[in-house]
């Protein structure tokens, strides 16, 4: 039979502490109790009601004092186990945020016999208590994590089970047949199959299809949580610098008539409709005329191989329409889709550039100077990287974890399907199925590790 392991010596028997809100001083900080002792704990402190005697999701005014000293005036509110987030007893103060307060009462509580919580511990006790699944607990740090509309709604989607939810349904169709299988070993020489064949592949493909889409989804999931890395490139005088300045609508890159200026490269975020965009400012690609500019050269070239996106400014007035097909030719990449920025065109003498925009390229004419047509800019950037990805609605993975685990479903699937096609033994067969469950059961969590929970929790904020 298929085994769920989720053998784990990580210590749920006693009551830790952290503040949960953020370091240094603020108006209010929260600190925060989870465990069987969490109530007890607090009310040997407590100056007010009895604490042992409240209901669950109430709040009380009162004070904390270390014997005859009070600390200070706090509101505490109280989750009796199992509703709370960790489904243990939670006990929050709410107490004064200045760091002294917070300290002394945090060092009270673990006198009397709390323990300072490690990072997550408070997910990893909602992991371990069912409250949530595995792929949901990551997303509660994706969420704090999140700095924008697109990465917040992506991990909001896992949170609420997003993807988890359907690879669980599939899973235990697979234990189904699994088990099936398992059953045939136990006929040994005997012909039998209970195992339906045509069912387990028609089973296997659909779960190969979600996979695939969910993979396919970690290029999305993933520039959207890391930013989307936009290499801006030209010739030195172009109006790089000025346009990062329009785009961003400040005055943080130098901008000089001096070509070859913009040395180094230049990293700004730049928020299209709840997308964040890294912004890549880079040096010149005119031949380099010295070392340093070399070195940005190179630079330029590297920046534009891990981007995914390119956007090529050139002067409308100075460049030839040979120079500008030969320029983007030498600075394209495979697969990185590029836009052809012509700039300037405020200025009365044009050199009349026709560049139509295929599937690869597309052009654009504006004036950085100007600020004509940057808004029209702003919408090709984002249409051009994210073609209509994101809806909303569509299931995305940002977690390399996630990822790894998917396709090492996959390539399991594959040689279940190439074992049922060739004369390959039930207990093959069985072994790779149990190697495919392994791996789908890593992303919700049913499988786990000590290392993998170590590994995943230990990101964490502490407080969370
Ligand atoms: P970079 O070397 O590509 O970063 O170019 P800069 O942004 O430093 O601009 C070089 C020069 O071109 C500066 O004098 C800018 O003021 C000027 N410039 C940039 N964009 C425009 C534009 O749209 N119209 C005009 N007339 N001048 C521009």
């Amino acid at each position: 039979m298929i085994n769920e392991s989720t053998s784990t010596p990580i210590q749920t028997e006693d009551t830790i502490v952290a503040l949960a809100t953020a370091n240094g001083a603020g108006a209010i900080a929260v600190i925060r109790l989870s465990g069987p002792q969490a109530i007890q704990i607090v009310h040997t402190v407590f100056k007010g009601k009895n604490l042992l005697k409240q209901a669950s999701h109430t709040l009380h005014f009162g004070f904390i004092a270390d014997g005859e000293v009070v600390l200070d005036e706090v509101v505490v509110s109280l989750f009796i186990a199992p509703k709370s987030y960790t489904k243990e007893n939670v006990v929050e103060i709410s107490c004064h945020g200045s760091p002294y307060i917070i300290q002394s009462i945090i060092k009270l509580l673990m006198v009397k016999g709390a323990r300072a919580a490690k990072p997550g511990e408070f997910t990893l006790r909602a992991f371990l208590n069912g409250q949530l699944d595995l792929s949901q607990a990551e997303a509660v740090a994706d969420l704090i994590a999140s700095d924008s509309k697109a990465s917040h709604q992506i991990a909001m989607q896992q949170l609420r089970g997003g993807f988890s939810n359907q690879l669980q349904v599939l899973r235990d169709q697979l234990i189904h047949f699994a088990s099936l299988i398992e059953l045939e070993l136990d006929f040994g020489e005997e012909d039998v199959e209970f195992a339906n064949r045509d069912q387990l592949k028609s089973l296997i493909l659909e779960i190969n299809k979600v996979i695939f889409e969910l993979v396919r989804s970690f290029e999305l999931g993933n520039v959207i949580k890391q930013g989307v890395n936009t290499v801006i490139a030209g010739r030195p005088n172009a109006g790089k610098s000025t346009l990062l300045n329009a785009l961003l609508n400040e005055d943080r890159a130098i901008i000089s008539p001096i070509p070859g200026t913009t040395r180094d490269t230049i990293e700004e975020i730049l928020n299209i409709n709840g997308v964040n965009f890294r912004l890549i400012d880079t040096a010149g690609i005119r031949e380099a005329t010295d070392a340093i500019e070399a070195i940005g050269v190179q630079k330029t070239m590297d920046k534009i191989s891990t981007s995914a996106l390119l956007v090529y400014v050139f002067d409308v007035n100075e460049l030839s329409e040979a120079e500008l097909k030969s320029d983007i030719e030498s600075l394209q990449r495979p697969g990185i889709p590029t836009l052809a920025i012509a700039n300037k065109i405020d200025l009365p003498v044009k050199r009349s550039i026709t560049f139509g925009s295929s599937e690869a390229i597309k052009y654009l004419e504006i004036s950085a100077k100007e600020k004509q047509h940057i808004d029209e800019l702003k919408q090709l950037i984002y249409d051009t990287a994210i073609q209509g990805r994101l809806t909303g609605e569509e299931t995305v993975i940002t977690n390399i974890r996630h990822l790894e685990a998917l396709q090492r479903t996959q390539e399991s699937l594959e040689r279940v399907l190439y074992g049922m096609e060739n004369p390959v033994t039930s207990d093959f067969l069985a072994m790779d199925i149990k190697q495919a469950l392994y791996y789908l059961g890593e992303i919700t969590g049913t499988v786990t590790t000590d290392d993998l929970l170590e590994n995943i929790f230990s990101r964490f904020c502490i407080g969370k």
